[in-house]
């Protein structure tokens, strides 16, 4: 029987709108000199650029995060049993951290854990350097490869390098594409940062044994519940509806809510939090037909929920991210808030229930998707912004 090729993603995934464009199929196929697809437009599936030259080896569709194909195959390599009886997968520990460098915590997104964690692996020569996202300006993100401190620092949630001008800028997507990045450090040892489509890829193609995952040493997970996507007019809309404007947005935290920290005019600062389900007309589609939550693949899995403000949540996973954790933790990078396992037990409950949430939100947009409803899927409670600060 022939493999499924890039025919069968276009019909099995992007006709039905849930392309995560986690970039997967495009990497493998280019790192491997097919380059028989590629991404033709930002913030649009990929799609064929010399497509009588398909080799139909089918690894693009094993290693999407949208067919599923060898779930049960990383299932099994990463001890994750079952949903029901484990909606965040497979975990050594859970912690409640902060990084003890002035600096990276005070750029950090929470507790600037993810990139103290980096920059401890990059002193310990453990990897080269690691593929992270820098923000250009609020809601738009890119790519890029971090070796030193000063490059995970321009990597962190504060640094906003704003555009000059922001009016310009047509479409914004908070999904960064680190993946595609992965093909220009081949012969690196690397660490990347990457959603759970991500992280969820990469495994696909370290348990096929194909390229570019070979130098990938360290996936650091980041949890994510969704993406958002503002065209001109939704930006227009995003800001007139929550009265806000972007140049005002100085840092963007995701727990229960997702919370702008505002740097108004006059100086001050002003934190709101906006519930996930207000931000539906504004989350990326394929997000809604997603049901990884946790990052259940990623060595260590990172995140605001279910931790103070200024803390990350770390979710240790696999034997290798549990012993880069406890060393960076005894060589007194980060410090762990001490918790019982009450606490414990309530922090995986949270993002349990969030993980299942998910689910039973994919299990709903897939039904509008075969019912043909999806459109009219829009925001109908009335919204109030609950002021922080
Ligand atoms: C798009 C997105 C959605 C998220 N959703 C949730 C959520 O629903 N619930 C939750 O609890 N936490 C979520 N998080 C994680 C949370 O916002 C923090 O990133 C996490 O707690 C780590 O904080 P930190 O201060 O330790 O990280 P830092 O030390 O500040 O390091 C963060 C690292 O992440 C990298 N990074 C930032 N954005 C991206 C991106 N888009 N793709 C790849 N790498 C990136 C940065 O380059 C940096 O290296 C999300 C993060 C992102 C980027
Ligand atoms: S060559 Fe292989 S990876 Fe590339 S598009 Fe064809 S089937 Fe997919
Ligand atoms: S591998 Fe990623 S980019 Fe490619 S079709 Fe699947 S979801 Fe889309
Ligand atoms: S919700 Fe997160 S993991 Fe899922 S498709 Fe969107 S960006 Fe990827």
């Amino acid at each position: 029987m022939c493999p499924k090729t890039f025919q069968d993603l276009i019909s099995e995934v992007h006709k039905k709108g849930i392309c995560q464009e986690c970039g997967g199929c495009v990497s493998f196929c280019s790192a491997a000199d097919f380059d028989i697809i590629a991404f033709k437009t930002p913030h649009s599936p990929p799609d064929y650029i010399h497509k009588e030259k398909c080799l139909e080896c089918g690894i693009c569709y094993y290693i999407c995060p949208q067919t599923h194909i060898l779930n049960e195959e990383l299932t099994k390599e990463y001890g994750f049993l079952n949903y029901s009886s484990m909606p965040i997968g497979h975990y050594c520990d859970i912690y409640s951290c902060q990084a003890t460098d002035v600096d990276f915590l005070k750029h950090g997104t929470d507790g600037g854990v993810v990139n103290s964690i980096l920059f401890y692996l990059i002193e310990q020569k453990l990897i080269d350097g690691s593929i992270v996202s820098k923000a250009e300006v609020p809601f738009a993100r890119e790519a890029f490869f971090a070796d030193s401190k000063e490059g995970l620092l321009k990597a962190s949630g504060t640094q906003l390098y704003m555009a000059p001008h922001l009016q310009e800028i047509e479409k914004f997507s908070t999904y960064t594409h680190t993946i595609s990045e992965l093909n220009h450090y081949k012969f690196k040892k690397l660490a990347i940062v990457g959603t759970p489509c991500q992280i969820y890829t990469i495994r696909c193609m370290q348990h096929l044994g194909v390229t570019p995952s070979e130098n990938v040493e360290f996936c650091m997970g980041l949890l994510c519940y969704e993406n958002f996507f503002f065209d001109k007019t939704e930006s227009k809309k995003f800001q007139e509806e929550f009265n806000i404007s972007f140049e005002e947005i100085d840092k963007l935290n995701i727990k229960e809510d997702v919370i702008l920290t505002l740097k108004l005019n006059n100086g001050s600062y002003k934190r709101i939090s906006l519930p996930f389900n207000h931000l539906n007309d504004y989350v990326r589609q394929a997000c809604k037909a997603c049901t990884d939550f946790s990052n259940i693949y990623a060595d260590i899995s990172f995140g605001g929920l279910a931790s103070p403000q200024n803390y990350t949540t770390v979710i240790t996973r696999t034997k290798k991210g549990e012993e880069i954790f406890q060393n960076a933790l005894r060589a007194g990078i980060i410090k762990a808030l001490d918790l019982t396992n009450n606490k414990k037990a309530q922090m995986v409950n949270l993002i349990a229930q969030y993980s299942t949430k998910k689910v039973e939100r994919k299990s709903k947009y897939m039904k509008k998707i075969i019912n043909g409803s999806e459109k009219n899927y829009r925001k109908q409670e009335s919204f109030k912004i609950r002021e922080k600060v």
